[in-house]
């Protein structure tokens, strides 16, 4: 056996203790890659995740890349005295469903900053934007699920001269998030009036779904009153189905549709845009309500949130370390701004320790400030930012 397997969770100085630690790096962004991978054939293809291999005839299953993945769990578990979690593919997502610092804790994994972090959604069984983080750059990947899930309506929409396109894609982006469930009929008139047809029909076929009856309590779904979601039962009562809802307002409705009347929108949808969209468009409605001319998604979203030459990012990472290296890797549509902004909601900031900091040092440029919603509104909103 190697020295540093017998090293310890303190030992990091010398030179075993480092090649455990990239070792153990390589470990997460494979376990994140593996993630995406099953995420993308069940979204995509419509595949089940199936325990078994993969052989001639039957692609259903798992590949090479796949099983070198959980055996690379499996041995780090056994490395660390924990159970086998990487044997059975089943047991190894459910768990990725939690928080890591709850089942893989290794000392990389704190290191990192990563004991809070959760790689797949529990509703969803979509994979988090930090597990796509985390698997960026590992050998393999190809573009985003983002990427894939909104191919068509972006090729759709570079059908139409660019100022066109731009718009539609904001008000439709727009529309879906303040209308996580609805009946989609009620808005058909004055949508159909706002964009072509085409766009409307992806809209309705690949942004909506059926309700299921399991969202029912007692016969109907409950709307929540701050966001517009669904509310499924809770253990005091009802909670609304919107993270970034249930963490910033008290729970509260004071509706109940049938199910079969509404739609809700498919589970990626809900994901990349719904989920982030509830702090996005309280931003943007904020400063429009402070009179600053705020654009929402400008350029089909180069960035969240654009007022004159500021561009604003707005996430929830939950892991400041993890959000700082994608930064530092690359700051994306921010780049066309001559003030950038990488804001994070109050809550969030509020809920893990030193927040800013951490992130502010993990990133390491001073082209990027990083600030909360409010410092944010401040900021653009006052007089003296020119804009208000
Ligand atoms: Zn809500």
């Amino acid at each position: 056996m190697r020295q540093a397997m017998h090293a310890g969770a303190t030992e990091h100085g010398d030179e075993s203790g480092f090649h455990e630690s990239t070792n153990n790096d390589r470990l997460i962004a494979s376990l994140a890659a593996l993630v995406i991978r099953l995420a993308r054939m069940s979204l995509f293809e419509g595949k089940m995740v199936s325990g078994t291999s993969r052989t001639h005839g039957s692609p259903v299953g798992l590949g090479p890349d796949d099983r070198r993945a959980m055996g690379a769990i499996s041995r780090a578990c056994l490395i660390q005295g924990l159970p086998d979690h990487g044997a059975e593919i089943h047991d190894l997502l459910a768990l990725c469903t939690r928080p890591l610092g709850e089942w893989l804790t290794l000392p990389e994994v704190v290191h990192a900053g990563l004991n809070h972090t959760v790689l797949i959604h529990a509703d969803d069984g979509i994979p988090t934007a930090e597990a796509e983080e985390l698997a960026a750059g590992f050998t393999g990947m190809t573009a985003a699920i983002e990427e894939q899930l909104f191919a068509r309506f972006m090729d759709v929409l570079s059908r139409h001269p660019e100022g066109q396109a731009n718009a539609y894609y904001t008000k439709v982006r727009d529309f879906v998030v303040r209308n996580p469930v609805c009946n989609l009929d009620d808005f058909k008139l004055g949508l159909t009036e706002e964009v072509p047809a085409r766009v409307w029909l992806i809209i309705q076929r690949e942004f909506y779904e059926a309700v299921p009856t399991g969202w029912c309590v007692d016969g109907t779904v409950p709307i929540c009153d701050h966001c517009g979601n669904a509310m499924k039962k809770g253990r005091a009562g009802l909670v609304c189905r919107t993270a970034a809802c249930v963490a910033t307002y008290p729970a509260r409705s004071s509706r109940s549709v049938a199910a079969s009347s509404v739609m809700r929108v498919a589970r990626g949808i809900r994901q990349y845009w719904v989920e982030p969209g509830i702090d996005e468009l309280r931003l943007y409605d904020a400063l429009r309500a402070s009179g600053t001319p705020a654009e929402l998604y400008p350029f089909r979203d180069r960035v969240d949130i654009a007022v004159g030459d500021t561009g604003i990012d707005l996430k929830t990472y939950v892991s400041p370390e993890t959000l700082g290296q994608k930064f530092k890797r690359s700051i994306g549509g921010l780049a066309y701004y001559a003030q950038r902004l990488l804001v994070i909601p109050d809550w969030h900031v509020a809920s893990v320790p030193s927040y800013l900091y951490r992130l502010t040092r993990t990133m390491g440029r001073d082209d990027v400030t990083c600030l909360t919603v409010s410092e944010a509104l401040a900021r653009l909103g006052s007089k003296e930012s020119g804009y208000a």
